[in-house]
């Protein structure tokens, strides 16, 4: 990890908070800002625009790995909304007018969060009525992490002709539910519902013709960024795992070194699969079919984090699940954020593109 930016995050800070988001005595709002201070909300921006092309220019693709990994070691919660502040600048500046890339410049700048919310209520999604000028919408999102923190959002929109994306504001507090988010894990990520009925969008405000949002190799393609957040994790909790073991004198035990070992080799070969992954779909004019790298990556990240959360639980024993300790909060987080999303269809539209090309994995 070689860039300067890279070290700006007080990770150590971050980490001792975490504790108290997670039991609601707290949010994430000193840690956005720390995001903001350590220049990674704007590294998101692309060069010309004042960033470091952080996931959205071929040599930013590297050091915004390397930043979802600290994110995710420093407490995966705040990983998870920098994921999607990172998404959602992507979104704007593969699709957007000019005129909407130059104002999120500036309000990214200005220390913004933003967020990508796609998941609908399913008997009330977000839906649009409207004429040439101006669209009001109607319906609810779920699963919208960053309530409160976020101040616009990417939404996706449902119409006749495909499902379009909008940039929304996302700042009224009485729009939105936190309370909707009754899950165990990620609770910090204050990820519930927010209603945008009445709302109404400037005609500006679209990104793209409709069903764009799923131009390969940009949509799943780009879920070696959640992969990177979930791999930082996984190193949080193998390092607890390790020096837990050091400090009681059993790291030297052949079981416990078993164990330690398959860790190591369960972390690099996520590192291998999903940095891989990030560079070539973020490689300029990636085709589309390099989407599978990514997908194939989730499955291998899937896989290898539960190893390493199963190694690190019977290595401490009951340790491992002191309430609001690291482990316990790293493995409650991770084991929750493993889970999205359609995994079964993911790993079906891998293997459709593996059958396709009818090549091994490293001529994907
Ligand atoms: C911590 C966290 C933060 C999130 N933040 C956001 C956010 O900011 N924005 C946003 O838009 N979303 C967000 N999401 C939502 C996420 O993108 C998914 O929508 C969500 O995780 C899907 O949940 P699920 O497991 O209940 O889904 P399901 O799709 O119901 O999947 C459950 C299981 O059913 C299988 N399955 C799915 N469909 C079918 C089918 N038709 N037939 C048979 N089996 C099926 C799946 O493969 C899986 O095994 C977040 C999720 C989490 C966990």
């Amino acid at each position: 990890m070689s860039n300067a930016l890279l070290d700006q995050l007080p990770i150590a800070t971050i980490r001792g908070r975490a504790r108290i988001a997670d039991r609601g005595q707290g949010d994430l709002g000193p840690d956005v800002a720390a995001l903001h201070a350590a220049g990674w909300l704007n590294a998101c921006l692309p060069v010309r625009h004042g960033g470091m092309g952080w996931s959205c220019e071929p040599a930013g693709s590297a050091p915004a790995f390397d930043a979802l990994r600290l994110a995710g070691r420093a407490n995966l919660s705040l990983a998870r909304l920098f994921e999607g502040h990172m998404n959602a600048v992507k979104l704007v500046y593969l699709y957007a007018n000019d005129a909407l890339k130059s104002e999120i410049a500036a309000t990214v700048a200005g220390g913004s969060l933003l967020g990508v919310w796609g998941a609908d209520v399913p008997d009330d999604p977000v839906t649009r009525s409207g004429g040439s000028e101006a669209v009001s919408l109607k319906g609810i999102k779920q699963f919208a992490s960053g309530l409160n923190l976020v101040e616009q959002a990417v939404i996706a929109v449902r119409t006749d002709e495909g499902t379009e994306l909008w940039l929304a504001p996302t700042d009224e507090r009485e729009r939105a539910d936190p309370a909707a988010w009754t899950m165990g894990g990620m609770r910090a990520t204050q990820s519930g519902r927010y209603d945008f009925t009445g709302i109404t969008l400037d005609r500006t405000s679209r990104l793209g013709v409709p069903d764009i949002y799923f131009t390969e190799p940009y949509f799943e393609g780009g879920i070696w960024r959640y992969c990177a957040a979930h791999l930082g994790a996984a190193e949080g909790i193998y390092e607890a795992m390790r020096d837990s073991l050091m400090r009681a004198n059993r790291a030297h035990d052949p079981h416990q070194q078993r164990r330690i070992a398959e860790c190591a080799i369960a972390l690099e070969t996520m590192r291998l699969w999903i940095s891989r992954a990030a560079r070539e779909v973020e490689a300029e004019g990636a085709p589309a079919g390099k989407a599978a790298l990514s997908l194939l990556a989730r499955d291998v990240t899937e896989t290898n984090c539960l190893l390493v959360m199963d190694r690190a639980e019977r290595a401490l024993g009951t340790v491992a699940y002191i309430e609001g300790s690291l482990i316990e909060r790293s493995c409650r987080d991770l084991r929750l954020f493993l889970r999205q999303a359609a995994p079964d269809a993911k790993r079906a539209k891998a293997v459709a593109q593996l059958l396709e090309s009818s090549t091994l994995v490293e001529g994907l």
